[in-house]
């Protein structure tokens, strides 16, 4: 499992964030039989294609947090995210980290990486770290910032692929804002995990939106 101070600062935002960061999105507990998958750090060659082709399969709709150099490296990729109908937001220009990273700097960097997007508006902070100001000047831009409150741990190399699947289901409803990563290092993860979920989710009636 993630270390447990991880876990508790996790835990923490879910209960704690919504004070913290008005305004910003958690989950969507208004929308009864849906899932919001949302996948962070692409587009990556290696794996958006499996995220693409396994959510076509189930008629699943999701939103992407894009990092800015990757979208600049490949957009074909972009191309074909947006074709599939699938909704995009940004994920900062190289993944800073809000709490190392001096506000206007880390706001412009947030600005980049939806400006490549056109029209996007919706900003995941990498690693969830944000600082109340930053968050305060994303949203006077009209940024919708947007958490999660389930974390898969498909990016954790110490987790095993039958533990991420327990911890998601179990902490899944409906409403849910639900994270992966399409990157590299979660694919082993996520190749184990995104097709049993979906097929678990499905078999109750639940359907895969954007946000
Ligand atoms: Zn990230």
């Amino acid at each position: 499992m993630p270390s447990a101070s991880l876990r508790r600062w996790h835990e923490w935002m879910v209960r704690l964030g919504p004070i913290r960061y008005p305004g910003a999105l958690f989950s969507k507990p208004q929308d009864t039989s849906v899932v919001h998958l949302t996948f962070d750090d692409g587009p990556c060659p290696k794996a958006t294609p499996f995220v693409l082709d396994t959510l076509k399969k189930f008629d699943a709709k999701a939103t992407f947090f894009l990092i800015g150099k990757n979208v600049q490296q490949h957009p074909d990729l972009v191309d074909r995210i947006r074709a599939e109908g699938h909704l995009m937001g940004g994920h900062s220009m190289h993944h800073e980290n809000g709490w190392n990273t001096p506000t206007p700097e880390y706001v412009r960097s947030a600005r980049q990486s939806l400006d490549l997007l056109e029209g996007a508006y919706f900003f995941r902070p990498p690693y969830g770290r944000l600082k109340k100001k930053q968050h305060q000047q994303l949203a006077a831009q009209g940024v919708q910032t947007v958490f999660w409150d389930v974390l898969s741990y498909d990016y954790d190399t110490q987790m095993r692929p039958k533990e991420c699947l327990e911890h998601t289901r179990k902490r899944t409803r409906p409403g849910s804002v639900v994270v992966f990563h399409d990157s590299q290092k979660a694919l082993p993860r996520l190749q184990g995990i995104l097709p049993e979920l979906l097929a678990h989710w499905r078999d109750k009636g639940w359907s895969f939106r954007t946000l």
